[in-house]
């Protein structure tokens, strides 16, 4: 352009097209598009190009120029880039192998796994440093040409050789776990992968093997069996039964005991068996007790219903055996442990009936049987306070045997003894309700407290005990009446257990002073009368 002149389109024409097929090149390049064809085309469009040059010559120069010069010229132009263009394609899928071939040995070198190629006689082609780590061997280089003879002990690598020829002799794949045993005495286990590895054509090249070191996984292995048989050992051995429920009430987990504890129901009582139905079939066959009123249904349903909160409860089976269940809920469902408690139960009921027993032995006056002093007045408290509490009547007998020392001087104490109780015979006899309470007051002294009673009612009890007494016919040759008398005191009411005991008292004095075997009850307007 700068010099000008008769070619000067034909040079840009000619630099236009070599730019254009730089360009195209460039795209298809970038898009990938290499190979023969491809560089055929880039080659006649830049033969095309340059041929193209000479239409733009001056219109004297086109013609000779054209035939000496187009062809030959577009010829070269066409062989040369195309020869360049295939030159430059190999170029770049070498560079693409290496780069691959780089990123695979960095892969592989960086696998913690060993991996590593074998010739057919087993010496090693390729290795991975972890391979070189796992034979114990200083680098990859060391192990290329030798084999595992060089660095496992004769059986084992007899047997690691048995195994490779049993590949290449079928040509199929296979994976083996193995324990080894190295040469300073370490061992471990290791998972083995051995596979063929043919060229294009399917000859046999080596033999790839892929070693996994899962020595902690198999120690991981033994440890979770060894903890497992631990545990299962444990709950068959202990002494509670344990099971375990689901969120959906379905048996996850049940010792032996469990069932051992449910002999009726232990074909029932395994993992997937539902709590519903487990208590139905328990109830159907008699095993559990179930609750006045209420049927199976009812029963398992309330149950099942509570079966993941924490409670404990005891209960007791058909058969006698008292058992306690805790329940304690867990993240999915809920733990029961039950324990056959029938010792202790029996325990604390014999307990309780020696309390019991005790109770009754320290308010029973020994020698009458009736209720002792301290029993006495307990009652009078406790029926007074009812009284006032309800409103209700509460009348008390105090009654004092007549000439009863002179009795005991006649015949001796043994016999007044004796006498004492028939009298004692003779109060129980004429109390009839429940509720009223027979008491040996003191020495010779009895007493009856006789709740929701009026005055009118307490006579006629005192009457009858009189009469009673008297029908008995006692003998007392010191008594000016020939036999065993009593005289007592009625009161109702008042204000205090102080105050009802001293109008009874008032009301046996005025009984004594009436002539003995009397009954008299005390009344506010006339003070004390019969
Ligand atoms: P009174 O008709 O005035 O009641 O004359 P009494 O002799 O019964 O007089 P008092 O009530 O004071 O009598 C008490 C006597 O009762 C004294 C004792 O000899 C006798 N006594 C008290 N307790 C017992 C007992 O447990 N056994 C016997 N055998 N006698 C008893
Ligand atoms: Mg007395
Ligand atoms: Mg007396």
């Amino acid at each position: 352009m700068h010099l000008g002149g008769e070619g000067l389109l034909a040079g840009i024409v000619c630099i236009v097209a070599a730019a254009s097929i730089g360009v195209v090149s460039r795209f298809l390049e970038r898009s990938r598009v290499r190979g023969l064809p491809a560089m055929t085309y880039l080659g006649l469009w830049a033969a095309a190009g340059n041929v193209l040059c000479f239409l733009f010559l001056p219109a004297n120069a086109i013609g000779p120029a054209f035939n000496t010069a187009a062809l030959p010229l577009g010829a070269i132009v066409f062989a040369s880039t195309l020869i360049s263009g295939m030159a430059l394609v190999q170029d770049g899928r070498r560079r693409e192998v290496i780069q691959a071939n780089h990123m695979y040995r960095a892969v592989i070198e960086a696998l913690p796994d060993c991996l590593n190629v074998k010739d057919a006689e087993g010496c090693f082609l390729i290795a991975n440093p972890a391979t070189a780590h796992l034979m114990g061997a200083r680098n990859t280089s060391q192990l290329i040409g030798r084999t595992d003879y060089d660095f496992y002990p004769t059986d084992i690598a007899a047997e690691f050789r048995a195994d490779e020829q049993a590949v290449c002799a079928d040509g199929r794949p296979r994976t083996i776990e193995q324990q080894v045993r190295h040469r300073d005495g370490r061992s471990g286990w290791l998972s083995t992968l051995k596979a063929p590895l043919t060229d294009e054509r399917g000859n046999f090249v080596g033999l790839i093997t892929h070693n996994r070191d899962i020595t902690e996984l198999r120690e991981l292995q033994a440890e979770y069996e060894r903890q497992r048989t631990l545990l299962s050992d444990a709950m068959t051995h202990m002494a509670d039964a344990v099971a375990m429920f689901g969120d959906d009430g379905r048996i996850v987990f049940c010792n032996e005991r469990y069932r051992e504890f449910f002999p009726l129901t232990a074909d029932i009582r395994v993992p997937g068996a539902s709590i519903q139905e487990v208590l139905l079939a328990a109830a159907e066959r008699g095993e559990e007790k179930l609750p006045e009123g209420m049927s199976a249904q009812e029963w398992a349903n309330k149950l099942s219903g509570n079966l993941t909160q924490a409670g404990d409860l005891r209960f007791q089976l058909a058969d006698g055996r008292w058992l306690e269940a805790r329940s304690r809920p867990t993240t999915d469902g809920c733990l029961v442990v039950l324990s056959d408690v029938t010792q202790s139960q029996l325990a604390e009921e014999a307990l309780r009936s020696l309390n019991n027993h005790l109770k009754i032995l320290a308010d029973t006056d020994g020698l009458t049987g009736l209720v002792n002093r301290r029993g006495f007045d307990q009652a009078l408290e406790r029926e007074v306070r009812n009284a006032q509490r309800t409103g209700r009547p509460v009348s008390l007998l105090l009654i004092d045997l007549d000439r009863f020392k002179a009795y005991n001087d006649l015949y001796g104490h043994p016999a007044g003894d004796e006498c004492l109780r028939a009298v004692a015979e003779c109060l129980r006899l004429v109390l009839r309700r429940p509720l009223d309470v027979a008491a040996r007051y003191g020495g010779e002294e009895l007493a009856a407290v006789l709740p929701d009673t009026d005055l009118t009612g307490a006579v006629e009890v005192a009457e009858a005990f009189s009469r009673a007494l008297r029908s008995r016919r006692l003998p007392h040759d010191a008594s000016e009446k020939g036999r065993v008398t009593a005289s007592v005191g009625v009161a109702m009411g008042g204000s205090s257990v102080r105050e009802l005991l001293l109008r009874a008292d008032e009301a046996l004095y005025t009984a004594k002073g009436a002539g003995r075997d009397a009954v008299r009850a005390w009344r506010p307007a006339q003070r004390a009368s019969a």
